[in-house]
């Protein structure tokens, strides 16, 4: 089977040392795209200035190619195509669907009633919505470099998730109007992602389901763009014994320490088939599963690596 018009994308983002859940996800990713012959492209997503590092780039692309997954044509690095992002969020400020910010992470957190925890933070109350006629007036006035936020519209937002169904969120009430742009050449996450899905032509994403809210904010974006929606797949993480998910920031094991302690990839690779509904997968090359491989058969719940995961992944 050779399908071409299924493009599922690996968009990593070069701020840390890959570990066994992004080992997971990419795989998982490969694999539903392969076992269904579509392609796949790489993307480097390196627009976080302060985190973003070439040597993690480099790092990133030997992880991938050690677990002995592919791509097809040249990686796309984020960084370089800017001006697709920059366009796109001309468009929007054009038709009134983005507005210059001149607020502060402290105005912002003052001004929030309720300000929720996690990632997004604070929800934003619109403290600049329709207050500047242009970015220049907006920085003339203040003295600050302007952020960008996209217009939200009040009310529910569905969106489909292969793994997990209809969703739907409140964007307006829980997270207000979000960034697109930081500041002038610095987009933010979800216009850049966005943009460069579509750029790429993909048309399935299979990721992490710590992202799973964020697909509502992509589905306006793409909506406003008039991009269509991908099918989204969020898949559970993989946590360690007491349920934390792993991060790059902590002393998570990583991938480039697994290959220093002289693990073969097959036995991560077999490892990772074993937890992802190949009940026999035994060591073998990534390739090896592709044919094995079903979604449908993925477990549903958060993958814990226990002691016995790591003794079988040769440390400890
Ligand atoms: N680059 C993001 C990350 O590594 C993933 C973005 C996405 O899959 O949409 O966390």
């Amino acid at each position: 089977m050779n399908d071409t018009a299924i493009v599922g994308r690996l968009a990593p983002s070069p701020t840390g040392h890959l570990h066994l859940g992004h080992a997971r996800s990419f795989l998982l990713a490969w694999w539903h795209a392969r076992s269904r012959g579509g392609r796949v492209v790489l993307r480097i997503e390196d627009l976080d200035v302060e985190r973003a590092r070439p040597e993690f780039v480099e790092a990133t692309i030997a992880d991938l190619r050690w677990l002995g997954i592919d791509w097809d044509g040249e990686p796309l690095v984020q960084s370089s195509g800017e001006s697709a992002i920059a366009d796109a969020a001309a468009n929007l400020l054009a038709r009134g669907l983005a507005y210059p910010c001149t607020c502060t992470r402290r105005e912002i957190q003052s001004a929030a009633s309720a300000p929720h925890a996690g990632e997004s933070g604070p929800r934003y109350p619109g403290t600049c919505r329709g207050r500047w006629t242009s970015i220049e007036a907006a920085e003339s006035a203040t003295g600050r470099a302007p952020a960008l936020r996209f217009v939200v519209r009040e009310g529910p937002v569905e969106i489909v998730d292969e793994l997990q169904g209809t969703r739907t969120y409140d964007v307006a009430r829980d997270v207000g109007d979000f960034p697109i742009y930081r500041r002038a050449r610095s987009p933010a996450y979800q216009l850049a992602v966005v943009v460069d899905d579509a750029r790429q032509g993909v048309t399935e994403i299979v990721r992490g389901d710590d992202l799973l809210e964020s697909a509502a904010r992509q589905a306006l974006l793409q909506d406003a763009l008039g991009l269509p929606r991908p099918r989204w797949w969020h898949v559970p993480l993989v946590t360690d014994a007491t349920g934390r998910r792993l991060a790059k920031r902590s002393d998570d094991v990583s991938l480039a320490s697994l290959r220093a302690a002289g693990t073969d990839a097959r036995i991560v690779v077999g490892w990772v088939g074993r937890r992802s509904g190949i009940a026999d997968a035994r060591p073998g090359h990534a390739e090896e599963f592709v044919s094995r491989f079903s979604m449908e058969n993925l477990p549903r719940e958060a993958v814990a690596v226990g002691l016995r995961d790591w003794a079988e992944l040769g440390l400890r």
